[in-house]
């Protein structure tokens, strides 16, 4: 099995706000693993604050490439999987790029549509669109991109959240998910904000509080008029259970995951649990958010609009439709490219 990489900037339509810091791009490293001229494409996303760089993701594809290199068209897909998370301790985009590599690759060489693969069944759902704090001229131009979607994602906890909203609910009435960023930490002023939430068509707050205040969340949660999302405070499976009495459900991801195997298996754990399944992402293109869609099937909440987000996206194979995100039936992910990897 041969694996190249190729280092690409994706660049944010609207600058990107967060709680902690505001961006233009988003670093990213494609990759293709091929097998007798079938190619699978993953994608690592990496924006700075995770703490994973183009360099440490291309440093680990090639000590990948030595586990990959013995692999020909009958590999397991979980064995070679379980070894490339062995090479090391965290990693989880780059692992996530491999990821999505291989499944779009087994998928295509069994000729299946990676639902298919997976077990599951072709699901469209209806996907929130975020509008990022920054610019609030832009505001109005924001909410009219998202005429088509029927949910729409606001970022909180810049320390003017209550204007914020005043402000959007000058343009629309849309349900909103709102996610703070583990931006508040007075436990007080978390509850009232969610009631105060709730009277403005709020559906569900994410990660109001940083990780590291998880004995808050749990006395927060009895009394919650709205559903809590960790995000921050859940990277892979094992951290599932530990928070699951403080919040409501957990935002999974695929960067944080590592990729689709695992994000299936959080799902299932969610389910087993009786928390909400979010289906989120970073700010990445079509090539990784067309691999999420494929387990939409487990989604109470979709939040798969990043490749809207951006203007360069190299890949195609995703449409949103009335708000829906759409998958191509083909084999593999769907997400298919011009590029050179
Ligand atoms: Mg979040």
């Amino acid at each position: 099995m041969k694996l190249s990489y190729l280092p690409y900037d994706l660049q944010f339509r609207h600058p990107f706000g967060v709680s902690s810091n505001i961006r233009t791009h988003t670093p990213v490293v494609y990759v293709s693993v091929c097998i007798d001229g079938i190619e699978g494409y993953g994608e690592a996303s990496l924006p700075p604050y995770l703490g994973e760089t183009r360099e440490s993701t291309i440093q680990f594809m090639k000590r990948a490439e030595m586990v990959l290199g013995g692999y020909n068209g009958s590999f397991e897909l979980n064995e070679v999987l379980f070894r490339i998370d062995r090479i090391d301790e965290g990693h989880n985009a780059a692992k996530a790029a491999l990821d999505i590599a291989m499944h779009d690759l087994a998928g295509k060489l069994q000729e299946k549509p990676l639902y298919e693969l997976l077990g599951l069944q072709l699901e469209q759902k209806h996907t929130s669109h975020t509008i990022g704090i920054g610019d609030e001229k832009l505001l109005a131009q924001k909410i009219n991109e998202a005429h088509d979607f029927p949910v729409l994602k606001i970022k909180l906890g810049g320390g003017n959240d209550k204007l914020m909203i005043d402000e959007i609910r000058k343009h629309t009435d849309k349900p909103l998910y709102v996610d703070v960023n583990q931006g508040w930490t007075d436990e007080k002023f978390v509850l009232d904000m969610i009631g105060w939430l709730a009277s403005r068509n709020v559906v569900l707050v994410e990660q109001p509080m940083p990780v590291n205040m998880i004995g808050a969340m749990i006395r927060i949660k009895s009394q919650s008029e709205l559903p809590l999302i960790a995000d921050e405070s859940v990277k892979r499976l094992n951290d599932i259970e530990m928070i699951s009495e403080g919040f409501h459900g957990v935002n999974i991801k695929l960067m944080k995951s590592t990729g689709v195997r695992e994000a299936k298996l959080m799902a299932e754990k969610c389910k087993e649990l009786g928390l909400k399944v979010y289906l989120g992402c970073m700010g990445e293109s079509t090539c990784a958010s067309a691999a999420m869609a494929h387990i939409m099937q487990y989604a109470d909440y979709v939040d798969l609009d990043a490749p809207r987000l951006i203007t360069n996206d190299m890949f195609c194979g995703l449409k949103y439709i009335d708000g829906k995100v759409i998958l191509r039936n083909v084999p593999g992910t769907g997400a298919n490219t011009a590029m050179n990897i």
